[in-house]
């Protein structure tokens, strides 16, 4: 559908159609903001390969205390976000408080993820170290080499597919214009974004601009280049595995752990869905799926839980994360004044999907961002590249 020029200017108009752009573009449209959705292919890319794992805890890096702030800020925000979602559109969106088993299969990994359990438990994090025959007890299909693992309780999923389809349900409803184009030019007027070209020549004038572009964010012409976030594509395979009924329930929570080093997750869905993955690969916007990629990862997942082989193997995809020089997300009011990014979610943006969402809606309503988001601001970058 689109907006006539003449009908006046929106409040705001949102460039990418992921799960960032749509749930931003949800909870501004619910505070009574005229926004628009661009994008020509929504939920078909990162948002549409992601694990949907919700996991702050087993996600913990040292040295990110503010991005796992900002993580539990997301997960404790998730129950309701998705209950308004769902009562909203009448989908359901797959959420599971199904909690995280992370395992070790040899000593190395045993101290590696003992490690990580003292420091989750240094920062208050819940978090249950279980022997090899504890785990095996909660995930029968578990390998016997299995020498132990952490429980996070806390740790969930979602399905991201049904997620963004709840996102494009709640849009329609709402009547948020949805422009199935490509943004071909951001528009400035003065010293302020003013709107955005498409591809198909239509203007559309508003007062500000959202660039929720994922990986793309850094590439719409127009922009100043102060003002590009500095994204990257990080190549992530992924593969769908489908659980015949004979074999069901074959896991029932997220099973994840490192085997010689190389980290793999596999995620359960309640209809039977089985997701495994990924690899991360920085080869900058290729995504071809490559028989090594697929190997490794079932070669990984096989060494986990065996009885993998038995699955039905149904879908091989590849994607990019919107990756950020310091791994975490950039949201927030640009040097250019108008326009606001909300992108560089890297390896968490579908965890961190309502906060985001929230956090875009306070700064387009109010011009502050939420104090959770602050430190998340895409000016950070700005200064160091001016050499401040
Ligand atoms: P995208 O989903 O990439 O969407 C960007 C959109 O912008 C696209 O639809 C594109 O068409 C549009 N666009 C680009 N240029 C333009 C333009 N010029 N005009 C209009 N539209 C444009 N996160 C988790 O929290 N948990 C996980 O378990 C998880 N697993 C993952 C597994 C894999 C293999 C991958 C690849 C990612 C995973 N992620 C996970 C990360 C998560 O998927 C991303 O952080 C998140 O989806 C980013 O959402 P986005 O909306 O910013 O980007």
């Amino acid at each position: 559908m689109a907006v006539p020029v003449g009908a006046g200017p929106l409040d705001a108009v949102i460039v990418g159609g992921g799960v960032i752009g749509l749930s931003a573009a949800w909870r501004a449209a619910a505070r009574g903001l005229r926004v628009a959705v661009v994008d020509p292919e929504p939920v078909s890319h990162a948002s549409r390969a992601a694990a949907g794992m919700l996991a702050p805890v087993t996600e913990a890096h040292y040295g990110e205390e503010e991005l796992l702030a900002l993580n539990l800020a997301a997960a404790r925000r998730y129950p309701s976000f998705v209950g308004e979602l769902e009562e909203a559109t009448g989908q359901d969106t797959g959420y599971r408080e199904c909690g995280t088993l992370a395992v070790a299969l040899d000593a190395d990994d045993r101290a590696v993820l003992q490690d990580l359990h003292a420091f989750q438990t240094r920062l208050g994090l819940a978090a249950e170290w279980l022997t090899g025959r504890e785990c095996r007890r909660l995930e029968p299909m578990l390998a016997p080499i299995v020498r132990g693992g952490l429980l996070v309780a806390g740790d969930h999923q979602i399905d991201n597919r049904r997620l963004g389809a709840a996102l494009l349900a709640a849009l329609d409803r709402q009547g948020v214009p949805l422009h199935r184009v490509r943004a071909a030019e951001l528009l400035v007027r003065g010293d302020r974004a003013s709107g955005v070209r498409l591809a198909d020549g239509t203007e559309l004038a508003a007062g500000q601009v959202v660039l929720a572009a994922g990986c793309w964010s850094n590439r719409l012409p127009g922009v100043p280049p102060e003002a590009l976030p500095p994204v990257r594509p990080v190549k992530g395979q992924i593969l769908r595995l489908r659980v015949p009924e004979a074999y069901a329930p074959f896991l029932s929570r997220t099973v994840r752990g490192v085997t010689k080093g190389s980290h793999v997750y596999l995620v359960p869905r309640a209809d039977g869905e089985l997701v495994v993955g990924a690899t991360a690969e920085e080869l900058g916007y290729d995504t071809q799926v490559t028989a090594g990629g697929v190997y490794e990862l079932l070669r990984d997942a096989h060494e986990l839980v065996p009885g993998i082989t038995e699955l039905l193997l149904v879908e091989t995809t590849a994607a990019l994360r919107p990756g950020s020089p310091d791994n975490a997300p950039m949201i927030g009011q640009t040097v250019l004044p108008g326009l606001i990014v909300a992108t560089g979610h890297h390896r968490n943006g579908i965890l961190l999907t309502p906060v985001t969402a929230d956090a875009v809606a306070e700064l387009l309503a109010t011009g502050e961002p939420p104090e959770v988001v602050r430190p998340f601001t895409p000016r950070r970058f700005t200064s160091a590249r001016a050499g401040g």
